[in-house]
């Protein structure tokens, strides 16, 4: 398999405004040593609760915002280092679609325009070429022509999704991220979508990293599956062993909230008690510590590294050969 994408290192602390100007400056630390390969091709997802740090760590590849440190390979370069033109002439290369389209298409514009400035932009279609250009990807997306004509507002929020998607298309995008690019449309038009993205995938052969925070859409759509708390990845694994036989005690929690597919498969079901600590403030040693129904001394005062424990399932707690007995 060949590697796409390789996050090395990632961090992106964020200051916290202070009241006082005597009190020492504050960082969340909301991604923090994010280290992971994306293959050609696959569909990885990054699940975890809210502020776990997956979109952050989405936009920080993207240079949505700049991260604090790291390296982010994309076909041998580190595209952090790239200047602005550069990072540019790559934005054609690496898409992103957003959970709520509505916010992220011009509202004053008509697909037509939206899909024109997008293709001029990247210039990737001569201007006599683009309107066939537009027809097509309408036609990929499973919009009408007469859509050219109209405002996002005059569309569904499903259909608006699928305007999103042909505007990432436009491009001829390598990559898609999706950030939580189902999480606000009902779960009927959610797999209307998962299944066009799905497509699309390999009618032209994307790579999709797939941000969400619902375990059922991961299910559906995923290739492997990272989870992510508090800034950290915890286990990284192919669906499969993931879902079947996870091995971190917080995606266990996380997989004891939702139904089990395949009921003669015992899952341990583990709680969560407790809520998210601060990301200012993150616990010592392992941060799933103060949550975690497993944790020993140990776990406070020494960080767990990410392992590989099974064939290509990584996992990040000290006892995992243990528990996973
Ligand atoms: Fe729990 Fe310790 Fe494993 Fe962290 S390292 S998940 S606290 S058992
Ligand atoms: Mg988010």
């Amino acid at each position: 398999k060949k590697v796409l994408l390789k996050v090395d290192q990632l961090k992106q602390y964020f200051p916290v405004k202070t009241e006082s100007i005597f009190k020492p400056k504050a960082f969340v630390k909301a991604v923090d040593d994010v280290s992971f390969e994306l293959f050609e091709g696959e569909t990885l997802s990054i699940v975890g609760e809210s502020g776990c740090g997956k979109s952050t760590t989405g936009r920080a590849i993207l240079r949505l915002d700049e991260p604090t440190d790291g390296k982010v390979y994309y076909s041998g370069q580190n595209i952090l280092e790239l200047n602005k033109k550069e990072m540019r002439k790559l934005r054609g290369d690496l898409q992103v679609i957003f959970q709520d389209p509505f916010a992220s298409l011009n509202p004053r514009q008509t697909v037509k325009q939206i899909l024109n400035e997008a293709m001029a932009i990247q210039n990737v279609v001569e201007k006599p070429k683009r309107m066939d250009r537009m027809l097509e990807l309408l036609g990929y997306v499973g919009l009408p022509p007469e859509a050219l004509d109209r405002y996002p507002h005059e569309f569904s929020g499903g259909q608006r999704q699928r305007i999103g998607i042909a505007r990432a298309l436009a491009v001829d995008p390598k990559l898609i991220i999706c950030d939580e690019a189902v999480s606000a449309l009902d779960v009927s038009i959610q797999a209307q979508i998962l299944n066009l993205l799905k497509k699309l995938q390999k009618q032209f052969q994307l790579t999709f990293l797939f941000i969400s925070h619902d375990l059922s859409v991961v299910r559906h759509i995923s290739d492997r599956v990272m989870v992510m708390y508090l800034g950290k990845v915890v286990e990284i694994a192919e669906k499969k062993d993931l879902f079947d036989s996870p091995l971190h005690p917080y995606t266990k929690a996380l997989l004891s909230s939702i139904p089990v597919p395949n009921p003669t498969l015992k899952r341990e079901r583990v709680m969560l008690t407790g809520d998210v600590p601060s990301p200012i403030d993150p616990p010592t040693g392992c941060r799933f510590h103060t949550r975690c129904p497993f944790a020993v001394e140990n776990c406070k005062q020494v960080e767990p590294a990410l392992r590989e424990i099974r064939n290509n399932h990584f996992v990040s707690c000290h006892r995992a050969e243990e528990l996973a007995q």
